[in-house]
């Protein structure tokens, strides 16, 4: 059994690593400061014998490099996310993002420990593609455009990564996610199923942002967990970046006729344009949809949920939160 270090472990997905883990019978420790994380996602698991859980910032150096001391496996998923938090605080992104990772893996290579690093699709910035976007397909925004300092910091996370892989035989792992959602996911950050669910159970229309005509791949989150871990515990991996998540493709419109559906099939959905949330003009990305063959060859992995089921499962876990059943 392994010693299991989760920074940001109280988020919505590495607190589902953190329940996966102890599930397998590992020891784990949790560092989240419980900015976005919440103590409410560790609530499952918060008395476990096997759990540990730090309350403090992957920027206190000092806190890090202890919470890592003894660990086996890292796991970092901490970092500033959503593009809208990010783009409205840089100088917090670039501390967050950037100099608490660099330490990290220094510190894994002192400790001989295998890193994940969590990535996102944001990295492929403003890609065009109109089929699927592989794992060198990167193209980044301007950096005069707030809107791509996540993507942009994530990248510089991800060459820090593999230089230390590089130059120091430095074990990791880089999952790049694509839009993973799930029962435990808040609509506060942008994230759109959420922000539809929620909406629609309050009898409020979901508010769609342009034409709808925008592409994305949903991925529930426990299948994404299996995907991180079962890429940890795989020996002699010829790569060390994958895309991560579903590559079934649904546009923001057909998702809004699908979550309305289900929910309240009297109301009516809204377009607005979006300045009207975002208060500028956005450059959104109108097509996001891996490739995830990489994947699929190294671990067989195929998600088996369908939309309808992820959406099914998180509309009975937000009626819950909201007390409506
Ligand atoms: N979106 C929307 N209404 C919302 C939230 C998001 O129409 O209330 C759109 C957003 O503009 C984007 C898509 O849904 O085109 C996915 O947004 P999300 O923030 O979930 O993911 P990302 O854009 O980071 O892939």
């Amino acid at each position: 059994m392994s010693r299991c270090l989760i920074t940001g472990g109280a988020g919505f997905i590495g607190s589902s690593i953190a329940e996966y883990l102890l599930e397998e019978g590992h020891d784990v420790t949790i560092l989240d400061n419980l900015s976005t994380g919440r103590d409410l996602n560790l609530q499952g698991i918060r008395d476990h014998e096997r759990l540990t859980i730090r309350v403090g910032s992957i920027t206190d150096s000092v806190l890090l490099t202890e919470v890592m001391a003894g660990q086996d496996e890292i796991y970092h998923m901490a970092a500033a996310v959503g593009v809208k938090l990010v783009a409205d605080d840089p100088v917090r992104t670039i501390e967050t993002n950037i100099y608490p990772t660099e330490l990290l893996l220094r510190q894994a290579m002192h400790g001989g420990q295998k890193v994940f690093l969590a990535s996102t699709s944001e990295v492929y910035g403003k890609n065009t593609k109109d089929s699927w976007v592989e794992e060198d397909d990167l193209q980044f925004g301007p950096t005069s455009k707030p809107r791509w300092a996540y993507g942009c910091s994530k990248a510089i996370d991800e060459f820090l990564a593999l230089a230390y892989h590089q130059k120091y035989g430095l074990p990791v792992v880089i999952g790049r996610f694509f839009n993973v959602v799930g029962p435990r996911q808040v609509g506060n950050y942008g994230m759109v199923v959420p922000r539809f669910v929620e909406s629609a159970l309050q009898g409020i229309a979901p508010t769609v942002y342009d034409d709808g005509e925008q592409v994305r791949c949903f991925g529930h989150v426990s299948e994404v967990v299996r995907c991180v871990v079962g890429l940890m515990r795989k020996e002699n991996l010829e790569h060390n970046l994958f895309n991560i998540g579903s590559d079934q493709p649904i546009s923001i419109r057909e998702l809004a006729e699908r979550v309305v559906a289900l929910v309240d099939p009297s109301l009516e959905i809204k377009y607005v344009p979006y300045k009207d949330y975002y208060g500028h003009d956005f450059e959104d990305v109108r097509r996001r949809v891996p490739n995830t063959n990489r994947l699929k060859e190294t671990l067989g992995f195929k998600p088996v949920m369908t939309l309808d089921e992820i959406l099914k499962d998180t509309i009975a876990a937000k009626k819950l939160a909201l007390g409506l059943s």
